[in-house]
């Protein structure tokens, strides 16, 4: 399948599940994760529309954007070593993987230089998984509360990654639960406004769609199988 049929299925189930969730399939983003993808199926992507794009490493990040249209929207979605803040900062419109304070600390700090403020999500790790990064939904209050507070950093929702699983259903909870999160932060924190709910991947972004999601962090089903994971 090419690139632009998968895109075809990828917006056809979209817009069946926004509907089921009562919402439009124009309120739901879609972020082709484009990580071990070259940059001629990038570029494919991007001829079908697609505008945004996730990496998870600074490094490979590095390398392809000098190879791209500026006009693409760079969105990074994996564990953020501090000392590559600085580097990739500039060339990031969202990071949804505010995952601890250490990196909230250092993003504010590069960001005043700039004076420009980071767009960030905050990384819930729903599931208690060990191998995942992430703030617990216990610690989320304290440690959103702090971020809001550092002039560097304009919080803009949350992220999570629901648990591998041969059944979506399985991990509903943790989308629901990701958005009653959500929802309990903008009440309780004063001048927070929750818009993005980063959630939802390949095998399971139908019932992310359902259950709230309005980004989706989509590799496989739009580029086709990772050579490597
Ligand atoms: C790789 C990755 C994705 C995309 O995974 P697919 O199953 O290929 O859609 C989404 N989010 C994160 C954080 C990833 O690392």
């Amino acid at each position: 399948m090419s690139v632009l049929e998968n895109l075809g299925w990828v917006r056809e189930r979209i817009s069946a599940a926004a509907l089921r969730s009562g919402r439009g399939q124009e309120m739901i983003r879609v972020v082709a994760v484009s990580k071990n993808m070259g940059v001629d199926l990038i570029k494919e992507a991007f001829a079908c529309g697609v505008a945004s794009f996730g990496e998870n490493r600074a490094q490979e990040l590095l390398e392809k954007y000098p190879q791209l249209p500026p006009e693409l929207e760079w969105h990074f979605i994996g564990h953020l070593q501090t000392n590559k803040v600085k580097k990739v900062l500039g060339l990031i419109s969202l990071v949804h993987s505010l995952d601890r304070w250490s990196l909230a600390e250092e993003m504010h700090r590069a960001a005043s230089e700039t004076g420009r403020k980071v767009q960030a999500l905050v990384q819930v790790n729903v599931a208690g998984e060990e191998s995942k990064y992430g703030v617990s939904p216990a610690e989320a209050e304290d440690f959103v509360a702090e971020v809001n507070n550092l002039r560097g950093i304009q919080l803009r929702g949350l992220m999570t990654i629901a648990p591998e699983c041969d059944d979506a259903e399985d991990v509903r909870y943790v989308f629901r639960q990701a958005r009653e999160l959500s929802r309990r932060l903008e009440e309780r924190i004063q001048g927070l406004k929750m818009e993005y709910l980063s959630m939802g991947m390949s095998g399971d972004f139908e019932v992310a769609v359902e259950e709230g999601a309005n980004i989706l962090r989509l590799g496989t089903a739009v580029f086709g199988k990772r050579l490597q994971a």
